[in-house]
Formats: C-alpha cells, structure tokens, sequence
C-alpha cells in the first residue's frame, strides 16, 4: 500500500523523478508518474536535491550548552585540565541534561539527522543521572532520531573507584554500549582498563565504543590489543575505536598492519574531522574493508565553544580539513556521513532503492557536491515516509 509520493526530487542531485513510500515507511517504487496514484498523497519536492539522512557516529550530548545561555569557557593545556572544568561546568547547567537533549536532537533531526550514538558521562560526581537524561530524551524521539547510548567513563575507570559498577548498571538501565577511555593515558593500566570494559560487554552481551587520544606506538598498540581482544571474546562487528588519532600519524606500511587486524576484528573507526586534530586516513581504511563514520563529538560543552550537531556541516569540515577538491572528494566525506555511519552503527541503507526506510531530506542545489560546500538548510526532513522538520 501506497502512503505518500514524494514528487520532483533529485536522489543524490541526479534527474527528477518521484518516491514512493508504503504504510512500512520504506520505498516500494520510484519514477513513477503521480497520476498513476489517484488519491495518494503527494509532496512536491520542487526540484530539491533527495540525500540520505545522516547519521552522527560520536557525539556528545550530555554535557552540552545547547539551549542554555552563551557559556564563556576557560582555557586548558592538558587532558587532565578540560576533564576537571568539565565536571564544574557539567554540574553547573541550569537546564537538565534531558532538557538540553532535547533541544539538540530537535536541532540535529532539522538538519536531517536520523540517528546518533551518544557518548554519555559514567562518573562518581554524577552516577548515572545524565544516562538516564539522555534515555528519557531519546524516548521523546523515538521513530524520529535512533539513538544508541554509550556509557563513557569520561573520568578514567580504576582511577575513580566505583565507576565499573556505574558503566554495569547503565547498561541494565538501557545505556547500548560500554565505554572506555585512553586506557594508558588517563588509567595507565592498559590490561586493568580494557579487563574491565571487556568484561562488562562480553557479560551484558552489548558491543563497546572506545575513545582513543594517544598518538604514535602507545595508540597503535592499544588498537591492537583492542582488537586481538575482540577477536578472543567474540564481539567482532560490536566494537568501535573512536578518534584513533595514532592511525592518522602512522607510516603507511604500519596502517596496513592495523588495517589488517581492524578487519578481521570487524572494528569500526570513528573520526570527527576537528580542525585542531588528525582525520584517520578514511579512504585508505575504507579500501582496506574497515568501516568508518563521521561524528561531530562535543557540542558547544566545557570543551569547546563549536559544534552544533548539524552532520552536513561537519561533512563541510571534514571536507575542508581533508583537503577534499574534486567532486568524488567532496562526496565521499559525505557517504563517510550516510552510507558508512548506517553501516557503523548497524542500521539500514538509506540510499532511495526499493526497500529502503525512506529517510532522507530535501535540500536546494545543484550537485551534491556543492550542497557540501555551500550546507543549504534542508527544506523537508523525512522519516520513514513521514515528515518530521519542514515542509510548511
Ligand atoms: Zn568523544
């Protein structure tokens, strides 16, 4: 059965044609002509570019300003300097994390996101107050925004005692994935940190998502052993490294090596194009058959004043510090936002094929590849057939 058509759009910048959506919300047929569907609703795309929504891979959303008044922040050298003024600053919000969520997805859903995986603070100062903030926002948003909770133990694990007993009872609580956190560099314990981060996973039975900072052989070696673990404990295709900033200094014959193991650990990669840090080298991890995904990470939080959790502009970043100058450069930072974060995350292809959940949204332009460039504002975001932002 028919639900809507969506008439006079251009999947992907290409030749107008129509979509049509069934009562399941996924794509039963395109290019047809509207007339065939007396009575069928049509949305008149106007001509608009159809692109897949987006699909932020790491974000942060628990400890964001979104919504508040401007916050002036204080300058920090060290990791350890952000991590204590992003307690203070944390504690300080006057709206509640689920408050502040909200506002953020409201935003991230109007500029065509339709899912995140969300690194939310595991800590003694909060216990697991803003998991359980981010799971009463993300309840708001269900059928709009997918949203898979990682307990992050933003504060270090045996270094804050008592913070393994809060990533467990996160998970119980509904948190999707444990956390973890430069095991050498904040922890100094590369064994005990992921000791007890495997272990929680492989007894939850959910997947991890680690952050990792450290650069040169000491990140190289974490990964590695992240992966030799994976590959012991059986959570291949469940285990995500985020930044990874060493794989980005790494000689290319050492990346291969990595590449290699990240493959047959079936690990994904995050990375987040900010200006200031490395870009893992996506394109060569991507040939070598590892996934990698975008994220926008902090959102206007004690950590930086940027961010705004709109995935097209991050694509526009990771664009820009990338270098990107031909078409195909420019649209590949894109698919490293739809395509592969969808693959990331374990979520279906939204590519408009027959079959596909019809999320997408409608945006003004020529190309895609100027749509990257220029971020027009999406005049329309759909979600499985129905329209969630636009269209007045
Ligand atoms: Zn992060």
């Amino acid at each position: 059965m028919v639900n809507v058509m969506y008439a006079n759009v251009r999947p992907f910048g290409g030749p107008p044609t129509t979509l049509l959506v069934g009562a399941d919300g996924c794509i039963v047929a395109t290019g047809l002509a509207p007339e065939l569907y007396p009575g069928v609703r049509v949305v008149d795309g106007g001509g608009a570019l159809a692109l897949p929504s987006l699909v932020d891979a790491h974000l942060h959303p628990d400890g964001t300003r979104w919504s508040e008044p401007w916050l002036s922040r204080k300058s920090g050298t060290s990791l350890e300097e952000f991590i204590a003024n992003d307690v203070e600053v944390h504690l300080s919000a006057t709206r509640t994390v689920a408050e502040r969520a909200v506002a953020l997805m409201a935003h991230a859903v109007s500029r065509g996101t339709r899912a995140w995986r969300a690194h939310v603070d595991v800590a003694p100062p909060y216990g697991t107050g803003n998991v359980e903030g981010v799971l009463e926002a993300a309840e708001q948003f269900r059928g709009v925004l997918d949203v898979q909770i990682v307990a992050f133990p933003q504060l270090g694990i045996l270094r804050e005692p008592g913070t393994a007993e809060l990533l467990e009872r996160s998970i119980r609580m509904g948190a999707d994935l444990v956390g973890g956190l430069d095991p050498v560099g904040i922890d100094n314990d590369l064994d005990g940190h992921l000791d007890v981060i495997f272990g929680i996973a492989e007894r939850a039975g959910v997947g991890l998502d680690i952050h990792l900072h450290e650069r040169g052989d000491v990140g190289l070696h974490e990964v590695e052993e992240i992966a030799r673990r994976t590959i012991r404990s059986g959570l291949g295709g469940r285990v995500t490294v985020g930044h990874a900033f060493c794989l980005a200094n790494a000689d290319r014959e050492r990346l291969l090596r990595v590449a290699d193991l990240l493959r047959e650990a079936d690990i994904g990669v995050t990375t987040c194009g900010l200006g200031h840090y490395p870009v893992v080298p996506f394109r060569e991890l991507l040939a070598e058959g590892v996934r990698v995904a975008l994220g926008t990470d902090a959102v206007r939080d004690a950590w930086t004043p940027f961010g705004d959790a709109d995935m097209l502009r991050r694509v526009h970043y990771l664009a820009y510090v990338t270098g990107a100058i031909t078409d195909g450069e420019l649209e590949d930072c894109f698919d490293l936002a739809s395509r592969q974060g969808a693959r990331l995350l374990g979520l279906p292809p939204a590519n408009f094929a027959v079959g596909d959940p019809a999320d997408f949204f409608l945006v003004p332009g020529e190309s895609l590849a100027q749509v990257v460039v220029d971020c027009p504002l999406p005049t329309h975001v759909v979600r499985g057939g129905n329209l969630v932002s636009g269209g007045a």
